[in-house]
């Protein structure tokens, strides 16, 4: 199966971020989220004690409160091994941003210390610019910067990151969506809930695409994270839009124990929006998921008879995993898939 991650993060440690009070709300923000995903996608309370719920719940936690040390780090070797191990070709690497941790002081990685770090791996890891915060820093700076990135430095596409940026559809982004069209490369969006303290989520609301899908359609766009918890709205716009992809990195993390809720969330994407637009990612950030998890949950997650009897969701076959997989990702990449 050829497999490509849509979203991995690298970053250097992040202790001298660690004093900011707005990096405290972070931490405990995360650490919250990692409790709450299991009752997010369970039936009901989470049981604690079922086998290895519990180890994965307290390791995750572990991890999280972990990024306020000087050990933690998401550095380009642990991705290689974390893909060596699932037998991941390629991934797509994206700095993270989120200026507001340091009260507008630094970012978490740039994307000049990315390209060094990937630059290591040419030919397994994929350069995804973060110009953001682009109309705080100025929307011809981030075109520059940009345009550098993919003609020197092989750059294939670029992330909006709404917490830091505010609603993609503000007029004053568009010369910079008009040189993402002129480049000829993919923009990704994280679209659901903002995910980390203090960035807001009402920017994140996968609607506010829409006006960017009509007057760029020429943009393959793909949403993060299925726009969840907002999924059928961005399945809906997906299925109205041919250029808007559904990203499903989160979606195994959040989705331990292959929960009716994961299926559901798969079920109405492939019925809404065709398995030609479901693309595959981890969200893989140094720790929290390994790609080996992530890409058994791919291999092995199927929609149970109940939950395709009780919405009428086809089952998930193997020509759709394969789509999903990277076949797609591919294809918007300009990728030649390997025989
Ligand atoms: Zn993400």
């Amino acid at each position: 199966m050829f497999l490509i991650d849509c979203e991995t993060h690298l970053w250097p440690p992040m202790d001298d971020m660690a004093y900011y009070p707005n990096f405290k709300k972070y931490v405990d923000g995360m650490a919250e989220y990692q409790r709450s995903r299991f009752l997010q996608f369970s039936r009901g309370p989470v049981d604690l004690e079922a086998p290895g719920i519990k180890e994965k719940y307290e390791a995750s936690v572990k991890a999280v409160r972990a990024r306020a040390h000087s050990s933690a780090q998401a550095d380009v070797e642990s991705l290689i091994r974390s893909m060596d191990e699932a037998g991941v070709q390629l991934s797509c690497v994206i700095p993270e941003g989120m200026i507001d941790l340091t009260h507008g002081h630094r970012v978490r990685s740039t994307n000049g210390w990315v390209a060094k770090e990937i630059a290591k791996y040419p030919e397994r890891l994929i350069g995804v610019a973060n110009l953001g915060p682009i109309l705080k820093r100025g929307v011809d700076l981030a075109i520059y910067e940009l345009e550098h990135l993919v003609k020197e430095k092989n750059f294939k596409g670029c992330k909006l990151y709404p917490p830091d940026e505010g609603p993609p559809n503000c007029r004053e982004l568009w010369p910079f969506y008009e040189k993402v069209r002129e480049l000829g490369i993919v923009l990704f969006v994280h679209t659901g809930i903002s995910w980390c303290p203090p960035g807001l989520s009402a920017p994140c609301h996968p609607i506010l695409l829409e006006e960017v899908c009509i007057d760029f359609p020429e943009i393959p766009i793909v949403a993060f994270h299925m726009g969840y918890p907002y999924s059928t709205d961005l399945n809906l716009l997906a299925a109205k839009y041919p250029n808007l992809y559904v990203g499903t990195s989160l979606l195994p993390r959040m989705a331990f124990g292959y929960t009716r809720k994961a299926q559901e969330l798969l079920g109405e994407a492939l019925v809404l929006v065709g398995d030609d637009k479901l693309i595959w990612g981890t969200d893989w950030s140094g720790s929290l998921i390994g790609h080996k998890d992530a890409v058994e949950f791919l291999k092995t997650i199927q929609i149970s008879e109940a939950v395709q009897q009780d919405y009428h969701y086809p089952p998930i076959s193997q020509t759709t995993r394969e789509k999903w997989a990277g076949l797609n990702l591919a294809r918007i990449l300009k990728i030649k898939v390997p025989n």
